[in-house]
């Protein structure tokens, strides 16, 4: 259903100063229910503001109180089955949600906090049991616990099929063995979705073989968990993980053992959504603010704004944000569908990630001295816009999906 007529007179995406301003009520592409999620999560995150951000990026706190909000409000469960508790939205409405809060300022460091909670545990809802299901959904969705996600190694990075740790059948568990890099959000999480190997790999037809899915404990005497001092998003913990028989309750599988990878990759597309989504909603704030400070700072007698070399680059980086957008919520649409190939998504993921960084690189620019200051935040957007463009899936690595896939060339690699 259309929303509200667009007002002839006024644009309908005006860069406003806040994200509670900055509703989308005179967008005609906007569904009701989501244009209700954009309401509600700007209400939330307008009581943290710029400010707590900056003070969280410097202190390294966890963002609990967020978290908090929003599993208080329901937002925890907004794409998981109502069952469990969950308002069983679509990615549609997940990504306004994500854009949101990105966009109110918290950038990669409010989104990292709750973004494995909002559609992490896909792989569980599509493949877990019933019993499994109540008991892992629930207490994530109430924001009882948190969850993170072990995927990538040191030794294998992008080539996730030869991933080494492995996992050996004892009795009615399994033993872990192996190491885990860039796992985000493990200081803080009380269950893991960690990818191992259970076949060897010279015993399979296939490398996507062998692979199996567990979502358990993470248990800190049994993984030793390592934070990696990093550029940006200081208050959201990444980590390595080492472990050596570590040992988990075969009721901890998800799917079927040596399916892993085809269970895991059902969260991948909407994965690449929602990150795309929270680039977008990054490189709109710092956009707004390369915006506000291009009217206000006057310079040679007039605002820098009235200069060309800066509003061309401002007007350029919104088309380029729009346009991105649009292939965001066209890849959300086609997902919700049931449409599973991934050319939408990763495209949305690509356009977004150099489109907010592009964005985020002039708003430092447009500030000239003072975008290098943590005051006007820009700096802090500019260090945190950089983990769309590496996670989870590389720019290089989209184009090989989209020359093989789409276009049929040769595979590269
Ligand atoms: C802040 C942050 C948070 C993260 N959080 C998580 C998390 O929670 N869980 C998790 O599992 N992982 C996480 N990651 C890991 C992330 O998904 C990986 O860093 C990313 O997938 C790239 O892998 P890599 O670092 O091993 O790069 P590598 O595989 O070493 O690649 C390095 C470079 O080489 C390029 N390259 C490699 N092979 C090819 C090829 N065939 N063709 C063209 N180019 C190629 C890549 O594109 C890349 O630019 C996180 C990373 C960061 C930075």
């Amino acid at each position: 259903m259309l929303a509200t007529p667009v007002d002839a007179k006024r644009s309908s995406r005006k860069i406003h100063a806040r994200a509670t301003e900055y509703l989308q009520n005179y967008d005609t592409d906007l569904t009701d229910s989501q244009r209700t999620v954009r309401e509600a999560i700007s209400k939330i995150c307008a009581k943290y503001p710029d400010e707590y951000w900056r003070k969280l990026d410097e202190s390294k706190e966890f963002p609990t109180d967020l978290h908090r909000s929003l599993a208080d409000n329901g937002w925890l469960g907004i794409c998981m089955p109502q069952e469990y508790g969950g308002s069983e939205l679509g990615i549609s409405e997940a990504a306004v949600m994500m854009q949101t809060i990105s966009e109110s300022g918290g950038g990669m460091t409010a989104a990292s906090s709750v973004h494995m909670n909002i559609f992490g545990l896909e792989p569980v809802v599509k493949f877990g049991t019933a019993e499994q299901k109540a008991r892992w959904l629930k207490p994530l969705i109430a924001g009882k616990e948190r969850a993170c996600f072990g995927v990538t190694e040191p030794n294998t990075g992008l080539d996730t099929l030869r991933l080494q740790s492995q996992a050996k059948k004892d009795g009615d568990s399994y033993l872990l063995t192996g190491q885990k890099i860039w796992i985000s959000t493990a200081q803080n999480a009380q269950k893991i979705l960690i990818l191992v190997r259970t076949t060897p790999l010279s015993e399979v037809t296939k490398p996507s073989h062998g692979l199996s899915l567990f979502y358990t404990d993470l248990d800190p005497s049994a993984v030793q968990i390592t934070e990696i001092p990093k550029m940006g998003r200081a208050a959201v913990d990444t980590n390595s993980l080492f472990f050596e028989n570590w040992r988990v309750p075969a009721s901890d599988l998800v799917g079927r053992e040596n399916d892993g990878f085809k269970t895991i990759l059902h969260g991948m597309n909407a994965e690449r959504i929602l990150i795309a989504a929270e680039a977008l909603g990054l490189g709109y704030a710092a956009l707004r603010r390369a915006a506000l400070y291009a009217s206000d700072r006057t310079v040679f007698g007039r605002p820098i704004g009235m200069n060309q070399g800066i509003q061309h680059p401002l007007a350029e980086s919104w088309m380029q944000l729009e346009a991105a957008r649009l292939m965001i919520y066209h890849a959300a649409r086609m997902y919700d569908a049931g449409y599973t190939a991934g050319e939408y998504a990763n495209a949305a993921k690509y356009l977004a990630a150099e489109a907010a960084f592009q964005a985020c690189e002039r708003a430092v620019m447009t500030h000239g001295g003072m975008g290098y200051a943590r005051e006007y935040h820009v700096e802090r957007y500019l260090r945190e816009v950089l983990i769309p463009r590496i996670a989870p899936v590389s720019r290089e690595m989209i184009c090989n999906y989209i020359g093989e896939r789409v276009l049929g060339l040769p595979k590269s690699f």
